[in-house]
């Protein structure tokens, strides 16, 4: 049985943005094959503090995996969730890997670049978290890592490392796929980006400090429509998908066709002609506000204890898959 293994990291609340281009594809994804494989669904808890959090950290935590199941993942023996810091094989097989890359290709990073840019001192985590993040995927032998663009280049780290590895020391690890081959896994139009509704030029992030830019997973219902009432749009007067004159537009058009969950060509058609900006914004309005009510109602159904019976099943599996692995790792590197 093949593994895919996903997380999100546990800094703050979600925008609409990752919910819509990253959580749902990915937990649709993971419903589609869980028949067949093992679904790994874990929160990097570790990876969250190479940065201060908003909050506290295990509550953040607590909701990640609150929404996952709210997003709608469905639960049977292959889905396991659990948290990254209750299997310490990921911190241990972390520093074994972190004896097989190296300073060049780490330096490489874009991430670490952009994250240290400016910087008079920045943490150690922030450059070795791609260690880590092989590790988390290296322990299960996980073919299948969905994530975002800006995680490619530590996909392509974690082949690189796996591959070296296995040449120095017998066949250990599974090779996840090319990154390619993981697009094509999920499935998803990689170029898909929630625009920044107050500057749609720019991606939706939950970081940008302007409340009307984004909505977030707990925005009020009506806050979230008045948010996409005043979106900015433009002047030309015509409803029509062209992300590169019309942002702002084309975004409305994309969420309404994420959010009902219909193909973006039929909503395109819907409006085809159309030129009263006000009418589309009151249906994407409407569409938002329903979908945050239905999700706010079912993430507030979902209680701590039953999220905790699923972590000790969940935890239990990892800590075993992920122990076997480490102690063959141990073994040949001569450790055991
Ligand atoms: P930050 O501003 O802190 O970078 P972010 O909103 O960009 O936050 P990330 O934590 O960087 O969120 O990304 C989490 C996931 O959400 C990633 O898989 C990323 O590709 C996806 N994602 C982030 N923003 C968007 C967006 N606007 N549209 C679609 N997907 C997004
Ligand atoms: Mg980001």
């Amino acid at each position: 049985m093949k593994t895919i293994l996903t997380g999100f990291r546990s800094n703050s609340v979600l925008t609409l943005g990752n919910y819509l281009g990253a959580l749902l594809p990915m937990v649709r994804l993971a419903n589609k094959h869980s028949k067949d494989s093992h679904i790994n669904f874990f929160v990097p808890d570790l990876h969250s503090i190479i940065s201060a959090a908003d909050g506290d950290l295990r509550e953040n935590t607590m909701r990640n995996l609150k929404y996952y199941l709210a997003a709608g993942l469905e639960i049977n023996d292959n889905v396991h969730i659990y948290r990254q810091s209750y299997v310490p094989a990921h911190s241990e097989l972390c520093w074994i890997l972190n004896c097989v890359a190296t300073m060049g290709e780490m330096s490489r990073m874009t991430q670490y670049k952009e994250k240290s840019e400016g910087k008079a001192s920045c943490n150690v985590g922030i450059f070795d978290y791609p260690v880590l993040m092989a590790a988390d995927i290296l322990l299960y032998d996980a073919e299948y890592v969905p994530v975002g663009e800006d995680q490619f280049q530590h996909l392509e780290l974690t082949r690189n490392i796996a591959i070296r590895f296995n040449n120095r020391f017998g066949e250990i690890f599974t090779v996840p796929v090319k990154t390619r081959d993981q697009v094509k896994f999920m499935e998803m139009d990689n170029a898909l980006r929630i625009r920044d509704l107050l500057n749609p030029e720019k991606k939706m992030s939950k970081s940008t400090v302007a409340e009307g830019s984004k909505i977030m997973l707990d925005d009020a219902p009506e806050k979230a429509a008045k948010k996409i009432m005043s979106a900015t749009t433009d002047s030309l007067g015509k409803i029509k998908f062209d992300m590169f004159n019309q942002p702002g537009i084309s975004n409305l058009l994309q969420i309404e066709a994420l959010v009902n969950d219909i193909p973006l060509q039929d909503v395109i058609s819907t409006y085809a002609g159309e030129t009263r900006y006000g009418d589309l914004k009151q249906k994407v309005a409407e569409s938002v506000s329903t979908m945050l009510e239905t999700f706010q109602a079912r993430l507030a159904e979902i209680s701590d204890e039953q999220v905790y019976a699923l972590l000790e099943v969940g935890e239990k599996y990892a800590n075993e898959v992920a122990n076997k692995k480490l102690a063959e790792v141990q073994k040949v590197v001569g450790l055991r």
